[in-house]
């Protein structure tokens, strides 16, 4: 049987290293040239991902990727603050979380080298038909397959074809990130900050996500000549939160888009020491993205039949980054897809692989719609009006408990 992959983002790849393992005659195609020369941050693997994986990829691999991985088990609570940095609370105790924070890129270079010469670099597809089925290319010849599987993302053409127009639109806020050493930062930030990740919330729908991820002294795999994380020392991941729109602010990049950035928050009252982390990051990393989502309803999803073109990950469930499953989720589709494929009963094999996955999308985005609708309801005059009274309120119970 063969099978063409459109998309070598995380799915694409972890299907096309799954089929390949399993002797499937595969082909990925995607559009980027290197699959390093991407950017992105951290992406967490839950457990269930994690096991997805060991389905899909040769054990040497997932060594790898666990010695370049951040494990959340040696991380301290979660914490969450008001706009002043003033404590609020803590998230629950992860001593016994199997999830592991890894670099984007140290992922997909490692999917990337489980497919092997199956991964076609610079391939941008066109279209797809079902004559055939065919990827089109506006620039090569149609490439024929058995089955074909657009793993192309939130803006896929395989799944628009597919669904007839987009499966996602915007969730109502813009997000920003970028990535800080913990070593630029004051020792007064280190020490509020600490080896923990964390949300601080504001009335009008501004929240600022810091994620800690330490490859190297939180290895889930204490095998430093496996490592090939990016991340190479302590460091804070954030992601900043505005509604949408967020004026010209989206358009702007590196430094220029930092100070902007920065700017905003102060006009909304911010701390500076809460801003610290922003103000400190390496400008390059700087960058702005719109949070799109598909619907939470598992009957929305891939809403077409059956057929010999199908879709996976964020193509057919693009999920906010705010639960952090996205990748996770895109790493089961692949896996079930293989799994299903590789049953005795294979006339069935996308349907039942359709269905688990219209479940396991409306679940993962269920969860991240929680975080996106709650910095939302912020943004209303009551909503606004309670965060503004019960953050100081709840950072006075915290001190007084201490
Ligand atoms: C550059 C980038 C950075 C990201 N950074 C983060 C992050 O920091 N944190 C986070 O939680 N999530 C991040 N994500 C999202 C996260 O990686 C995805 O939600 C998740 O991996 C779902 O995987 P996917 O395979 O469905 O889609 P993706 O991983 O987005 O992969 C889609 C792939 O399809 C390719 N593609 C798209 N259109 C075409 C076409 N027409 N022809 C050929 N190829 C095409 C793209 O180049 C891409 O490689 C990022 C995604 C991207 C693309």
């Amino acid at each position: 049987m063969r099978v063409a992959v459109v998309g070598g983002g995380i799915g694409g790849l972890a299907l096309g290293a799954g089929l390949r393992r399993r002797g499937f005659e595969v082909t990925v195609f995607d559009r980027d040239t290197d699959v390093t020369a991407t950017g992105g941050y951290h992406l967490t693997l839950d457990d269930r991902a994690q096991s997805a994986l060991t389905e899909l990829v040769e054990p040497k691999i997932m060594q790898r990727l666990l010695a370049s991985g951040s494990a959340l088990r040696l991380r301290e609570r979660d914490a969450f603050w008001d706009r002043r940095g003033r404590l609020l609370g803590h998230g629950p105790d992860l001593s016994d979380s199997g999830s592991v924070d890894i670099d984007r890129i140290t992922l997909r270079a490692l999917l990337a080298e489980a497919v092997g010469d199956d991964l076609h670099l610079g391939r941008t597809v066109s279209g797809v038909s079902e004559d055939g089925p065919r990827v089109l290319f506006a620039d090569a010849a149609p490439v024929s397959a058995d089955l074909v599987v657009g793993a192309d993302g939130a803006h896929s053409v395989v799944a628009r074809h597919l669904a007839g127009g987009p499966t996602n639109s915007p969730a109502g806020i813009i997000g920003f990130s970028g990535r800080t050493r913990r070593a630029d930062l004051s020792p007064a930030e280190q020490q509020r900050l600490r080896s923990r990740s964390g949300t601080a919330i504001a009335p009008h729908g501004a929240a600022l996500y810091v994620g800690f991820l330490d490859p190297v002294g939180n290895a889930a795999l204490d095998a430093p000549e496996l490592r090939m994380s990016v991340t190479t020392g302590p460091t804070y991941i954030w992601g900043a939160m505005l509604p949408d729109p967020a004026g010209s602010l989206r358009t702007l990049r590196g430094r220029e888009l930092q100070t902007a950035l920065l700017n905003n928050f102060r006009e909304r009252r911010w701390a500076e020491r809460t801003l610290e982390v922003i103000a400190k990051a390496d400008p390059d990393s700087v960058a702005a993205f719109r949070f799109n989502a598909a619907s939470t309803r598992a009957a929305d999803l891939a809403p077409w039949p059956a057929g010999r073109i199908t879709a996976l990950g964020d193509a057919v469930h693009a999920t906010p980054p705010t639960a952090g499953m996205g990748a996770g989720a895109a790493i089961r589709d692949a896996a079930s897809l293989v799994k299903h494929l590789s049953e005795t009963d294979r006339s069935t094999a996308v349907e039942r692989f359709e269905a688990e996955m219209r479940q396991r999308g409306s679940e993962v985005l269920t969860l991240a719609m929680k975080t996106v609708k709650w910095i939302l309801a912020t943004n209303t005059p009551l909503g606004a009006a309670a965060t503004a009274v019960l953050t100081p309120l709840m950072a006075a119970a915290v001190r007084l408990r201490r």
